[in-house]
């Protein structure tokens, strides 16, 4: 059917021998690669624009009719000062992807003499690949090295890998457009609740579940050794809002310019990969703020409206901006320039104060690109979905297509306890439309500080919205574990299902909650209603028979392990005693799934399988106490013993 849809859908329709309308619909496929490298399937594939890696549009969604173009310049319009520009003859030791098509196809930007480059962005404008950007080729795949350097060149895309880090257990990622999309975690203890051995834990969690980056946004406890933890142990950038340990045991309106350049001095040594830093709030915002129906609510951009109104003076983190740059561009710090004036309700979101901090978000992405400096920026919150587009290519505008990295949005108010869902909603259409990394929100948003299982829900939701967004934009390969999972859903083959699952725990205690046989059906249908298994038996269909997915006989599943238990302890549709006989099962022993790090698009540890054989009656029986088996066999007028095909 794809392929009569594909081939004739200039012609409209074809009609069969018996005369049914066969009709091919246009598809408005716009050159994004089929995200499944096989193309397996019968999907045409994404229906996004073309990959364009190099430039603005790189793993773009088609405009909506009144988006802002693209900004036609990038990074290397905003090159410090004495600096110059040459045209190179290869891509080898220059860029490509740039905005200086009069210069040449490759560029190079020339240093003063003596300049020694610090950052991943000065690396790159020298046309220098580093260790990092080698390593984050690795890691996305469908990227090379010289197209890491160059989109790190352009803007377009962040390394945050502090050299202290880099002397510990970092591993270089990207943010940007042209690799997959990210998530972050936020993380740290609250003067109410949590200490650092906690914390530490949830960061080991948050990195087990996907988490991309790690915000450390501690407000109580042990700051410094809490961040110092952090820092030592994880594999994945650490962000900050360094604000927070500028003003503890101080009175706000004591912050001077002296506290904020020896706090981030401080964090930096540390090795912070990136700060989050309120510069784009004004003293002539804030009375943008009055209508609004819930005022400020980022917890940096309160802190310094307050400020500002209790000083009667501009903002300390703008006025002192260069000064800042300096300091990060030692430790190559990367900037997350905050979004103060987010909206914190649907009915606050793209309003004017926003989009005018906005504006100045932009003219301090251009300042920081002049000082080296690699630049981020932080976006909304809470926006209706129908905006969320604009509010994606309005930022990819204004600030030249330095990655966006957006908290939620959440697409609607009425859900605490369930932000983890409105939000990712809107997150997979940020990181469609434009965002690079997705800022996770987890049940206890608005409600109190994640726990465990937040941090795991919040990671899980949100790897949802980026996989999601990374398979529509077409990006080589994202879908290849996608259709693994469905040839062996197809085949009946439980284990393998499993095994591709994100959370195998979770797929397997759900699945042997009902049923501890993997067969040729589960409890949601049963057997005689299984609409794949049926399918299976088709001979005209391939549904299912691929060899590498057959399992053979049907085999009783292993013992749960803990944390399978725990899962269905939680839920507590099983008595303890239910729980314990699936636990206990002595021939399996326990299929114990080791899953340090989760990531989609990688395969995750392998379940070791130790499953006894159950002949196909008894496996057609087992649930059979606890299901209403139809059988349709009367209706066909046949026997239950006749197959239906
Ligand atoms: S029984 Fe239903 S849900 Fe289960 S595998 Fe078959 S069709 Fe899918």
């Amino acid at each position: 059917m794809a392929n009569f849809m594909n081939e004739s859908s200039s012609e409209g329709a074809a009609v069969t021998a018996v005369g049914h309308v066969l009709r091919a619909y246009p598809i408005p496929l716009r050159g994004a690669e089929n995200p499944s490298s096989t193309a397996a399937g019968t999907t045409p594939g994404s229906f996004a624009n073309a990959a364009r890696i190099g430039s603005a549009l790189a793993f773009s969604s088609p405009d909506t009719p009144g988006m802002p173009a693209p900004s036609a310049r990038t990074a290397w319009d905003f090159l410090p000062a004495d600096w110059s520009v040459e045209a190179v003859e290869s891509n080898v030791v220059g860029c490509a992807g740039h905005s200086l098509g009069e210069v040449g196809a490759f560029v190079r930007a020339v240093a003063p003499r003596g300049f020694v480059a610090v950052t991943q962005l000065e690396n790159a404008r020298l046309g220098i690949v580093t260790a990092q950007m080698k390593r984050v080729a690795e890691r996305e795949g469908h990227l090379s090295p010289a197209q890491v350097r160059d989109e790190v060149a352009a803007g377009r895309m962040v390394i945050p890998a502090n050299i202290v880090h880099l002397g510990y257990k970092l591993d270089p990622m990207a943010i940007g457009r042209a690799s997959k999309t990210k998530i972050n975690a936020n993380i740290g203890a609250s003067p109410v609740s949590s200490g650092t051995d906690e914390e530490v834990e949830k960061l080991k969690w948050a990195e087990r579940w996907g988490a991309d980056t790690v915000m450390d946004l501690s407000t109580g406890g042990d700051l410094d050794a809490c961040r110092e933890a952090f820092i030592r142990n994880s594999t994945v950038p650490i962000g900050t809002v360094p604000i927070y340990s500028m003003i503890i045991g101080k009175k706000l309106e004591e912050l001077n310019e002296e506290i904020v350049l020896r706090t981030l001095e401080h964090q930096a040594k540390q090795g912070v990969d990136y700060f989050t830093i309120h510069a784009g709030v004004l003293k002539e915002h804030l009375p943008l703020i009055r209508k609004r129906l819930i005022g400020i609510v980022s917890r940096g951009g309160s802190l310094l409206a307050k400020w500002m109104l209790v000083n009667n003076r501009q903002n300390l983190m703008y006025t002192g901006w260069d000064r800042i740059c300096d300091v990060m561009r030692e430790y190559d710090v990367t900037f997350s320039i905050g979004d103060g004036l987010r909206p914190g309700g649907l009915a606050d979101a793209t309003d004017l104060a926003q989009l005018s901090e906005l504006t100045t978000i932009g003219e301090l992405t251009e300042r920081a690109w002049r000082k080296g400096l690699q630049v981020m920026v932080e976006g909304p919150g809470h926006v209706p979905f129908d905006q969320i587009e604009y509010n994606m290519k309005l930022q990819r505008t204004v600030c030249h297509g330095a990655p966006f990295y957006v908290l939620g949005p959440l697409t609607t108010d009425i859900f605490p306890g369930y932000d983890h869902i409105t939000s990712c909603i809107g997150a997979t259409a940020a990181g469609y439309h434009g965002a690079s990394m997705l800022c996770y929100v987890t049940p206890k948003e608005h409600l109190g500080l994640p726990k465990k299982d937040d941090v795991k829900q919040g990671c899980i939701a949100y790897k949802i919205a980026a996989h999601a967004a990374d398979i529509a934009l077409g990006i080589p390969g994202t879908r290849d574990r996608d259709d693994e999972l469905t040839k062996a859903r197809a085949a009946l083959n439980w284990q393998k299902h499993f095994e591709l699952s994100f959370d195998p725990d979770t797929a397997r205690a759900y699945h042997d909650e009902d049923l501890d046989v993997d067969t040729d059906f589960c409890a949601m249908c049963g057997h005689d209603w299984c609409s794949v298994r049926i399918s299976k038996e088709i001979q005209e269909f391939h549904s299912g028979k691929d060899e590498e997915y057959q399992t053979g006989k049907p085999m009783r599943s292993a013992a749960l392990t803990e944390e399978q238990q725990e899962i269905l302890t939680k839920r507590g549709v099983l008595s303890p005693d239910e729980i314990h006989r699936l636990a206990s099962k002595t021939k399996g022993g326990v299929s114990k799934v080791e899953v340090t790090k989760v990531e989609v698009g990688a395969d995750a540890a392998k379940a070791s399988c130790h499953s006894d054989y159950v002949d196909p009656e008894t496996a057609q029986n087992t649930p059979g106490e606890k299901l209403v088996q139809l059988n349709t066999a009367p209706a066909h007028n046949l026997s239950s013993h006749d197959s239906l095909i």
